[in-house]
């Protein structure tokens, strides 16, 4: 609570740097819990009691296959960018753009926690 804020007018209050690193760790936790369930879903787990009865036909199931191996690969690559936001939390850097060492905005860590990088170096 005691924030060792001086903001008498709190109009454009936190927008320097704004992000509460504790929120975002809550907010990558909770992504990163969500990305681990929908990957297991995807089939992650090597171990998942073959129900067999979900697919009637063969090709369906090739080309649903074949789409979630692109999908489990963006979620691979998301989980690793939320672990990789969670340890940088962890060390103090979280919010930093990985190439130029500058403050991401604000923002983009709002929609997308585990940015790596700003908007520019991020074209
Ligand atoms: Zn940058």
């Amino acid at each position: 609570m005691e924030n060792n804020k001086n903001n008498k007018s709190s109009e454009v209050g936190s927008l320097s740097n704004g992000m509460n690193p504790q929120e975002a760790e809550k907010k990558l936790q909770q992504t990163q819990a969500d990305l681990e369930k929908e990957l297991k879903d995807l089939g992650e787990v090597p171990e998942m009691g073959s129900d067999v009865d979900a697919f009637d036909t063969e090709t369906d199931e090739a080309e649903e296959y074949s789409k979630n191996l692109g999908i489990k690969d963006s979620l691979k690559g998301r989980l690793q960018a939320v672990k990789d936001a969670l340890a940088k939390i962890q060390s103090g850097t979280y919010g930093k753009c990985e190439k130029c060492g500058m403050q991401i905005p604000e923002e983009i860590l709002e929609v997308n926690p585990e940015a790596r990088f700003c908007s520019h170096c991020n074209k």
